[in-house]
């Protein structure tokens, strides 16, 4: 996605650990004109799906899962990360490896937005080595929901989430696919 592209040149800053730090539009202050766009483009890419709800996890991937959802006009469901006590004991709970923090989290989402009559497609900010991804597929299967498609923001190709995903039969489409950072610099799929 070309806009995208451009902003991750524009505004991205690499950190140490192959993070790419994008805090300027979509992981602290939000870009709302970009994420319509990404929500209009995740609304073609899965255009022929059969999707009744929209699944992410909290924060950062309630942005594009939210346009995503307005496109689709389904429910957007995102998993929380912590219990809350209006949270009773009926939900679907997974452990997640934070990539960027370097902890294991649990992800937790109320068993009644959820269930075998939904086929979710499946909405986060980032795709590194896939943790993320495969924990809301673990709720999803948790709730014998189908799952239609993953549909990522930024993919790091070279991080393995993506292969792991496709490898196992899923509809992944990634809206930017970086291949690497050498020296120091975005490199996209395709021009290294
Ligand atoms: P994974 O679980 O695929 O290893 O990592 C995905 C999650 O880690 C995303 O939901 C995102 O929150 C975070 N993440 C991974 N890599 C990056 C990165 O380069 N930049 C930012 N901002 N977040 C990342």
């Amino acid at each position: 996605m070309e806009i995208l592209e451009k902003r991750i040149r524009q505004d991205g800053e690499l950190l140490p650990g192959n993070v790419l730090k994008v805090n300027s539009f979509l992981n602290h202050q939000i870009d709302p004109d970009l994420m319509f766009a990404i929500g209009q483009e995740f609304g073609k890419l899965f255009t022929g799906e059969k999707i009744t709800k929209i699944l992410t996890c909290e924060a950062s991937g309630i942005a594009p899962a939210l346009t995503t959802g307005l496109i689709f006009h389904v429910p957007v469901v995102f998993a929380r990360k912590s219990k809350p006590s209006t949270l009773n004991k009926e939900c679907y709970e997974t452990e997640v490896f934070s990539y960027t923090k370097q902890v294991t989290n649990k992800i937790n989402v109320d068993k009644k937005f959820l269930s075998k009559d939904d086929s979710v497609l499946i909405i986060d900010d980032f795709l590194a080595n896939g943790e993320a991804v495969k924990g809301l597929i673990n709720i999803a299967k948790k709730a014998n929901s189908k799952v239609a498609g993953v549909g990522i923001v930024i993919e790091k190709t070279f991080q393995g989430g993506s292969k792991w995903i496709v490898d196992n039969g899923y509809h992944l489409e990634s809206l930017a696919r970086i291949a690497n950072f050498d020296n120091n610099t975005v490199h996209f799929v395709g021009e290294e």
